[in-house]
């Protein structure tokens, strides 16, 4: 909980100002602010935003920093799915050190909050949510880590595995995962009653991996929305991926939208180049909460992304189309603003009374910061600078 006096930054690209910390908290924003006996860093005009937010990563499967992997697999997801889970720790993925890595890289590009699945199986058991956890003690006061309880290897179809989940449960995770009820099981029933149960049991939130797109996704969807009726759980769930919102069946998608609106449904997006994704337009006009992530970043998976939540607006600009300056600031607000929206994160914001996390960027408006291509000047945590330049200020191990 550090004290701090910022001189001359532009929150959200307005005029410029000083913004004063105490105890962690911003005290006050106003011109030739005073404090006594407080650190003081010039922000040099640059653009101040509050924390960026990794709403969908997975810290504990990440190759960053480690030899180059070498992917020479044609694979179906259900085979990537098992040659991870059996190779992992051969290939030396240690879940405490490459969650650090990319934990660190994250917050030194301006993340305050992650949200991260991680694999509970019936070959690891929690060993790889211990890593992260581990982390995230570690880590207190540079970036907030979030667990999600992630069935990764599939839940109904590997006995023991929602024994596992009830453990994470209780036992560090705030959320519950869960993964293509008709996709990996091929039971929807089965693994969506196995999840909601769960979750009711624990009172906690649902992030589920929803792939399937078109009308299989529309189905399991439908699904989850009955059960979201039946136990009260709106506001408590989020769909991330949801590709089977960016079927080119308007209607059809409409139909889904309202109830998800209405249900108050959390929708994750990755923009992912290679999907149909969910409009972050057409989301926005119905008021949906809508928060990204930059999903797995070097792994096993595949070779690409960078842990940086700038570089994931750029990605959901063009992905959706996006042109005109206002559209570009809201794919900077769902990287931002939206990802606290979907997580409920108490205490976010640029406003006097809330936690001073918050990055810098460079560019003249928010628009020119998401297309320029720029290491974020200055990167503050509960008002402790941790990042100049893109670098850490945090040792990486
Ligand atoms: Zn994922």
């Amino acid at each position: 909980m550090s004290n701090l006096l910022i001189r001359n930054v532009r929150p959200n690209g307005g005029t410029p100002t000083d913004i004063l910390i105490r105890n962690g908290k911003i005290e006050a924003i106003g011109q030739n602010l005073q404090a006594e006996g407080v650190a003081v860093e010039d922000g040099l005009g640059h653009i101040a935003i509050p924390g960026l937010v990794e709403a969908h990563t997975h810290l504990d499967k990440s190759v960053w920093g480690m030899p180059w992997h070498e992917n020479a697999k044609v694979a179906t997801l259900r085979e990537r799915i098992d040659f991870e889970r059996e190779k992992r720790l051969e290939i030396g993925i240690d879940p405490h050190r490459q969650s650090m890595r990319q934990a660190i890289q994250l917050a030194a590009n301006g993340a305050s909050h992650i949200r991260s699945h991680v694999d509970i199986d019936t070959t690891h058991g929690l060993a790889l949510m211990e890593g992260i956890i581990e982390t995230r003690e570690a880590l207190d006061g540079v970036i907030d880590i979030e667990i999600v309880a992630f069935p990764q290897s599939g839940l109904v179809t590997r006995p023991g595995t929602v024994e596992l989940l009830d453990k994470a449960l209780s036992n560090g995770a705030e959320v519950l995962g869960g993964i293509d009820p008709c996709g990996i099981d091929r039971d929807p029933k089965g693994h969506l009653d196995a999840v909601f149960g769960l979750a009711e049991k624990h009172g906690k939130p649902i992030d589920i991996h929803l792939h399937e797109a078109g009308e299989l996704g529309a189905f399991s969807m439908e699904m989850m929305f009955e059960r979201i009726r039946a136990l009260g759980m709106h506001g408590k769930v989020a769909i991330s991926h949801a590709f089977a919102l960016g079927a080119p069946d308007y209607l059809r998608v409409a139909g889904l939208i309202e109830q998800i609106a209405e249900l108050d449904v959390r929708i994750v997006t990755t923009g992912s180049p290679s999907s149909t994704v969910p409009s972050i337009m057409r989301l926005k006009d119905a008021g949906v909460k809508v928060a990204a992530g930059c999903d797995g970043i070097r792994d096993t998976w595949g070779p690409w992304g960078q842990p940086d939540m700038m570089d994931r607006a750029r990605i959901l600009g063009m992905k959706n189309g996006l042109r005109r300056d206002v559209d570009l600031e809201h794919a900077l607000y769902v990287c931002s603003t939206g990802g606290a929206d979907v997580m409920d994160i108490a205490g976010y914001g640029l406003d006097v009374g809330c936690d001073a996390d918050f990055t810098l960027l460079a560019g003249e408006t928010l628009a020119h910061a998401v297309v320029e291509v720029a290491p974020r000047p200055l990167v503050v945590k509960r008002g402790r600078v941790i990042a100049r330049n893109g670098v850490a200020e945090v040792a990486i191990p």
